[in-house]
């Protein structure tokens, strides 16, 4: 009995189980073998079962690769060592002159990749505020060969209209990349709405349990899929098998993870904007957010993050964060587990105090990585550090 595969019929929890992964032909191993080996036999000369070299090819690596391109629906995804590398690998596809348009409130590695990685190769990046289209519109020249969208932003989880810029990016020649990492396939399907390749940290929440490095490029653009295919193995920042297997197994959760995540962001969210200690509350699906209708327009749901402000500055985000138990104090995000950190001198430590605070990373900022504990047990930990703050 053929198992489904990659089959569009499938919906989206089906293909999160079972995209590329039909039993092992010579085991029947319901789950994928963790193939380990760097090199592959030949039969003769000329002749191979299409993997030779495991930086090239490997087969756990292959199978998270189609189970990615089902999720997004991309005719091709690439699996790399990390998400700065698989955003290195789209940088590396252009070319000394080229110009680069991205939003100003990016993720602090791809900012600093831009800046101080490919700036000095040639490649010139505008920063603008994407939530007005104008912007984006003013921002666009002849040589304008990328436009760069994170969306919902980090840690401000503003929300850029992907369809809008798409149209806008296409009509003056450029590719759009997406990074879909915050929302995750599960909730946005950047390509549907017109983007041309997406990027995912997979560390986040497709692999969602905190134990692996790695990022990925999806597309169905078979021409940037090749030249992608060819830097992958050029450069060579491929995913180990290990990790490979990993990411597969979490991605069997993704549909049921993110329900959680969002159902208890929009919970805590909510509560948290009536809390006298918090000034104000950063999350796509609140009411008061004036880009909620977008939000909903181009998600199915508003996510696991949350940003807020605290009242009383750098000392008062101290006893806050000094206090929590449950939450972590870390990067990342996306993990089973609760997590909460400090963009300004944390997360986005490498972007210049002028720049961060222009786009809202003031001293008073926190970001919260809403994991899968009770919800009731998360807000009992907030309210107790929310009361050390009154201290501070
Ligand atoms: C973490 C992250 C990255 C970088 O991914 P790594 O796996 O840490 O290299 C890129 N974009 C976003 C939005 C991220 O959160």
């Amino acid at each position: 009995m053929a198992k489904p595969t990659s089959d569009r019929r499938w919906a989206f929890d089906t293909l999160a189980i079972h995209a590329g992964q039909a039993p092992d032909p010579q085991s029947g191993a319901v789950m994928p073998p963790i193939v380990l080996a760097s090199t592959f036999a030949h039969e003769r000369l000329g002749a191979h079962r299409g993997f030779e070299y495991g930086r090239t090819g490997n087969p756990t690596r292959n199978t998270l690769e189609a189970c990615l391109a089902a999720l997004e629906g991309g005719s091709e995804a690439l699996a790399f060592g990390s998400g700065c590398a698989a955003i290195t690998a789209l940088l590396q596809t252009l070319r000394p002159g080229d110009h680069v348009v991205a939003c100003d409130d990016v993720y602090g590695g791809t900012f600093r990749l831009l800046d101080k990685v490919f700036g000095p190769l040639g490649v010139v990046t505008s920063w603008v505020d994407m939530t007005d289209l104008d912007n984006v519109r003013a921002a666009l020249r002849d040589d304008t060969a990328l436009v760069w969208i994170e969306t919902p932003t980090n840690p401000m989880l503003r929300i850029i209209d992907i369809a809008a810029v798409a149209k806008i990016s296409h009509a003056a020649g450029a590719l759009v990349g997406v990074d879909n990492t915050f929302a995750t396939p599960a909730l946005q399907r950047p390509l549907k709405l017109g983007a041309d390749v997406v990027a995912h940290s997979m560390t986040k929440y497709l692999n969602g349990h905190s134990d692996v490095i790695g990022g990925a490029l999806i597309t169905s653009d078979e021409p940037l899929a090749e030249r992608l295919r060819f830097i992958q193995n050029a450069a060579g920042a491929v995913l180990s098998p290990f990790d490979s297997f990993l990411v597969l197994r979490g991605l069997k959760t993704l549909p049921l993870r993110m329900e959680r995540h969002c159902a208890s962001a929009a919970s805590l969210a909510a509560w948290l904007e009536g809390r006298p200690e918090v000034e104000r509350v950063f999350y796509p699906g609140l009411p008061s957010n004036p880009q909620r209708a977008l939000a909903a327009r181009q998600m199915s749901a508003f996510g696991g993050m949350i940003s807020a402000v605290i009242r009383g500055g750098l000392p008062a985000v101290e006893a806050f964060l000094g206090s929590v138990e449950l939450f972590t104090l870390a990067e990342s995000l996306g993990g089973v587990e609760s997590l909460i950190e400090h963009p300004a001198t944390m997360t986005h430590g490498s972007v210049p105090r002028a720049q961060r605070e222009a786009v809202g990373v003031v001293d008073g900022l926190v970001r919260i990585s809403v994991g899968l504990e009770r919800e009731a047990d998360l807000r009992a930990d907030l309210v107790r550090a929310l009361e050390a703050t009154a201290l501070a």
